[in-house]
């Protein structure tokens, strides 16, 4: 760096001019194919001169974009490619921000900034002398016929040159836009995207593929959005291991999924797990710290991982929010009050993780979102009702107060008392009914999603839902001990969700 300081990166991503960065950042030892002498030899763009002004009278008659031929316009590009010099007769674009924005110059004033192409800095043009008399040359220009007066009413002043390109923004030659658009220097001719000389460095920008401007440059960064994930996979394995010694029925299900999608869920998987476990075994201070990183945007290990899948998938901030401040609220010894209550934590441990997966699996619909919380609610209900003695023994209570006629305590939950197992019973059977009742509505959004990844939620949802009718067929065995769906059934609903996947869209 400029002040001799190293840091060290895993990967670089580079938006500066690449002949640039080859050429006088990375010695010429570690290039084969981008040697000094293959660098020389490409053709630059174009050099720019760029005035800002602004004036004290308005000019309500020129438009957004004005382009102003000189007479010699077709002798201008040979000027500046071949003969390399400033043309006197210079061709213009003018830009009036204010005409469609009133807010861009201020009252009974005008904001202007006006472009004129000009040779690059292979031209032996002294840019110190030459630009303020290039600025005078296009303000006379201006004069003679968009802007009458307008030396008379200039109030700001601001002009670069080739120079500034040059020396503020590194271009090679202060070039205005990288190498030339010639077709042996554009799209895959372009610098590319991920560098043959080095591993791990990458470029966008105006000078890589697919080319300058602004569409341009922006598709060169979703060009790197998608290759620079695979070199951030180093951790991929552990994710994955995780996840398919947690969670048997996922991991089967997690099969059928793209490799991009599945490696996104082990990833959130990850990052859901390791807050539960936090919440689980009480440790408040790591959910305190994690929600302080998250809300002030400072470096997190874990939630760094949350962060790259907003960056490659574009998951929302909002639900990663909520799941925190729901585990922060189980901190304390849990109590529901009302079902309103349960049905908001639920959305914030569950519905939250519905609507993280969604963009994952390129769903977007709103209508689609609702379902994906509802998945998640009915989910998360149907495993209060399977845990209700463990999480009595954890002083958590979730079943809500407003389904007793007396207060519940944790003791009526674990002790055999049969009163409170009967009104445990009736308050279950009433979740797990609101439960399908959300299974079925979320069914419906099942069918926005691509197929394979519908027959993997189709069947997750069918299974939990399972979980429930083994909880009503024996509700007393099931209250200490785990309701679970067997193999054979599982492989059963696999073949049902399959077969209606496949015929329903
Ligand atoms: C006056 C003008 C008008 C234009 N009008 C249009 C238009 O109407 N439509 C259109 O599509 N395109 C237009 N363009 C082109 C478009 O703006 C550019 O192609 C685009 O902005 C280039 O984006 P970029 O990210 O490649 O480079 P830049 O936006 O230039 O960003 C590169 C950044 O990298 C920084 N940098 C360089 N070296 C280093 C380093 N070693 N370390 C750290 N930072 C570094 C630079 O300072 C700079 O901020 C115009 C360009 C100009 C100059």
């Amino acid at each position: 760096m400029a002040e001799g300081q190293e840091k060290r990166a895993d990967l670089v991503v580079f938006d500066a001019d690449p002949a640039k960065v080859y050429r006088d950042l990375i010695d010429e030892q570690h290039r084969k194919k981008w040697t000094n002498r293959r660098i020389d030899r490409l053709t630059y763009s174009m050099g720019l001169f760029v005035w800002y002004f602004g004036t004290s009278r308005s000019y309500p008659e020129v438009k957004h974009h004005t382009i102003l031929m000189g007479e010699t316009f077709k002798d201008l590009l040979e000027e500046i490619y071949d003969q390399k010099v400033l043309s006197d007769d210079l061709s213009l674009y003018l830009h009036r921000p204010a005409a469609t924005d009133s807010t861009m110059a201020p009252a009974g004033g005008d904001a202007f900034y006006v472009l004129a192409p000009v040779p690059n800095k292979q031209a032996s043009i002294d840019w110190k002398e030459a630009g303020e008399r290039i600025r005078l040359q296009v303000e006379q220009q201006l004069e003679s016929t968009l802007l009458p007066e307008l030396s008379t009413c200039i109030e700001v002043s601001h002009f670069v040159t080739p120079d500034d390109f040059e020396g503020k923004f590194n271009t090679l030659w202060g070039c205005g836009f990288s190498i030339a658009p010639l077709f042996t220097q554009s799209a895959w001719f372009r610098f590319h995207n991920k560098s043959e000389e080095l591993e791990n460095l990458y470029f966008c920008g105006s000078g890589t593929h697919p080319g300058a401007g602004v569409p341009g440059v922006v598709a060169s960064a979703r060009v790197i959005e998608k290759l620079v994930p695979p070199a951030r996979d180093d951790c991929m394995s552990d994710l994955k291991k995780l996840f398919c010694s947690k969670s048997k029925t996922f991991s089967l299900a997690s099969l059928l999924l793209p490799k991009a999608q599945a490696d996104a869920v082990f990833r959130l998987y990850f990052i859901c797990r390791t807050l539960d476990d936090w919440a689980d075994e009480g440790n408040a201070d790591l959910l305190r710290d994690a929600m302080d990183a998250w809300q002030n945007n400072l470096p997190h290990d874990l939630l760094d991982h949350y962060r790259f899948l907003q960056a490659r998938w574009g998951l929302d901030s909002k639900p990663l929010t909520e799941l925190m401040q729901a585990m922060l609220m189980e901190q304390q010894s849990v109590r529901m009050d009302s079902e309103a209550q349960l049905l908001e934590y639920c959305h914030g441990v569950a519905g939250t993780i519905g609507l993280m997966l969604c963009p994952i699996f390129g769903v977007k619909d709103k209508k689609a979102l609702e379902h994906a919380n509802n998945l998640g609610i009915a989910m998360q209900l149907t495993n209060i009702c399977r845990d209700v003695f463990e999480d009595a023994e954890n002083d958590r209570i979730y079943l809500p107060a407003d389904l007793f006629s007396s207060a519940l305590t944790t003791a009526d939950l674990t002790s055999g008392d049969c009163d409170s197992r009967e009104a445990c019973t009736a308050a279950k059977v009433r979740l797990l009914q609101m439960a399908d009742e959300l299974y079925t509505r979320a069914d419906a959004g099942i069918d926005y999603l691509p197929l394979r990844i519908r027959i993997v939620v189709r069947w997750a949802s069918r299974m939990y839902r399972e979980i429930g009718n083994v909880i009503r067929t024996e509700p007393e065995h099931f209250h200490e001990n785990r309701a679970i769906v067997k193999q054979p059934k599982k492989m059963f609903f696999l073949i049902k969700c399959i077969t209606r996947s496949l015929y329903k869209k």
